[in-house]
Formats: structure tokens, C-alpha cells, sequence
């Protein structure tokens, strides 16, 4: 017999470890996602307007050197998208 015992022990091991698992997880789950979301919105700002696809943000594309100095027509050589257009 032993009450004393007993009545201190965990009367289920599992219950907590697997309390503490699905929280982690849970926690893992939302930093997943954020960090996604962070990404996704980073992803989208530059690809809308910071940076020039043709040229990837250099203003110039080394294929076109022998014409006007492979200056970027397509953000005229700013490496800037969205802003020389208009
Ligand atoms: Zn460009």
C-alpha cells in the first residue's frame, strides 16, 4: 500500500506530456504561419514595387550591354519597379 504516494503522483503521466506536445505543436503551428505570412507580404511588396524584375533591381541587363549601354528600358535603369513607368 502506498497512499501517500499516490496521492502526489501524476495520475497520468501521458496526459501532461501529451498536453505539452499538443501546445508546442500548437505554438509551432503559429509561428509556421506567421513566419509564411511574413514572407508572403515580403514577397508581394517586392515583387509590386521595390525592385525591377528584368533587371532584378541592377537597372542594367548584362544581355543588352551593346545597346544604349544594357540599360534597363523596362524601369530606365532605376532597378525600380513601378516608379519610372507612366
Ligand atoms: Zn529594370
Amino acid at each position: 500500500m502506498s497512499n501517500a504516494a499516490a496521492k502526489y503522483e501524476i495520475k497520468n503521466p501521458l496526459d501532461l506530456l501529451l498536453a505539452l506536445e499538443d501546445l508546442a505543436f500548437k505554438a509551432e503551428f503559429e509561428a509556421e504561419g506567421q513566419r509564411r505570412h511574413a514572407a508572403e507580404t515580403a514577397e508581394k511588396v517586392t515583387a509590386e514595387r521595390v525592385r525591377c524584375r528584368k533587371c532584378d533591381g541592377t537597372g542594367r541587363i548584362q544581355h543588352y550591354r551593346h545597346v544604349a549601354n544594357g540599360c534597363c528600358f523596362a524601369c530606365d535603369g532605376t532597378g525600380k519597379d513601378g516608379y519610372a513607368r507612366g
